[in-house]
C-alpha cells in the first residue's frame, strides 16, 4: 500500500494542444488548451477544460459554444504563446491570423489545423480551477494533412505552461540555464525574464530562430525583437 501524493505522478499523463475559440455579443475569443477530450463516439460529444479565470471560459459560458482546431505538429511557439499566454481582454489574438466564421459564428483558427470542429454546450462541472464543458459536436472538417501535436512535444519545445493551465507546474517556475560551447561569451550577461510568458531570454544561448547569435547581451537586441515564445516586445521584459 502507498501513501502520499507525489504530484509527478500526474506528469505523464497525455495530451493534444488545441486553439479553443469562442464568441458572445459580438466579442471574440481563443485561447491554447490541452485539455480536449472526445466523450461519445455517436452521437459524438466532446468535453473542453478551460479556466475560470480566462477570457475564453467568460465567451463559452455566455454562448455556450465553442470551436476547436486541433494544432499540428509544426505549429511555432511563437503561434501557441499568442493564444497561450496573452489575454484576449486586452490584446487581439486573431490580428493577422487566418480564421473562418462557423456556424455557430464561433472564429475557427485555420493556421496550423490538423482539423477543426464546433460544439455546443449541453452541461458544465465545476472541476476547480477549471469548468468542464461537455458539448455536442454540430461540425467538423479535416484542413491539413499533418500529424496533430502532442502535449509531450510542445514542451520539448521549450514550451511551458501558464499558470492557468490544469497542467501548470511550480517547479518549472526556474529551469537552469543550458549548456553548451557558446555560453561562455554570454558568460555574466544579465538574463531578462518575459512578464507575458516567463521565458528566459538568456545571452548566452542568444535566440537562433530569430536570428539572435549566443553571445548578445539583451540591451544589444534589435528594437522589434519579440519573446519567441508569446510575442510580446522587449519592453515585457525584466532583469531576472
Ligand atoms: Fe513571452
Amino acid at each position: 500500500m502507498s501513501d502520499g501524493m507525489d504530484v509527478k505522478a500526474l506528469w505523464p499523463v497525455s495530451y493534444g494542444l488545441y486553439v479553443v475559440s469562442s464568441c458572445a455579443d459580438e466579442k471574440a475569443g481563443g485561447q491554447i488548451c490541452n485539455t480536449v477530450i472526445q466523450t461519445s463516439a455517436d452521437p459524438p460529444k466532446v468535453l473542453a477544460a478551460i479556466n475560470k479565470q480566462n477570457y475564453t471560459h467568460e465567451l463559452i459560458s455566455a454562448s455556450r459554444m465553442f470551436a476547436v482546431t486541433v494544432l499540428d505538429e509544426d505549429t511555432p511557439l511563437s503561434f501557441i504563446g499568442r493564444f497561450g499566454f496573452r489575454s484576449g481582454r486586452d490584446f487581439d489574438k486573431f490580428e493577422g491570423v487566418e480564421t473562418e466564421t462557423g456556424m455557430t459564428g464561433c472564429p475557427i483558427v485555420l493556421e496550423h489545423a490538423v482539423s477543426v470542429f464546433e460544439a455546443k454546450v449541453y452541461d458544465t462541472a465545476d472541476a476547480g480551477t477549471h469548468t468542464i464543458f461537455l458539448a455536442d459536436v454540430v461540425s467538423g472538417r479535416m484542413v491539413g494533412e499533418r500529424k496533430p501535436m502532442t502535449y509531450a512535444q510542445y514542451h520539448d519545445m521549450k514550451g511551458r505552461a501558464p499558470k492557468a493551465a490544469p497542467t501548470y507546474r511550480a517547479e518549472e517556475e526556474k529551469e537552469p540555464p543550458s549548456g553548451g560551447a557558446a555560453r561562455e561569451k554570454g558568460e555574466g550577461m544579465k538574463r531578462y525574464v518575459c512578464n507575458v510568458c516567463g521565458y528566459v531570454y538568456d545571452p548566452a544561448d542568444g535566440d537562433p530562430d530569430s536570428g539572435i547569435e549566443p553571445g548578445t547581451a539583451f540591451e544589444d537586441l534589435p528594437d522589434d525583437w519579440v519573446c519567441p515564445v508569446c510575442g510580446a516586445d522587449k519592453s515585457e521584459f525584466s532583469p531576472e
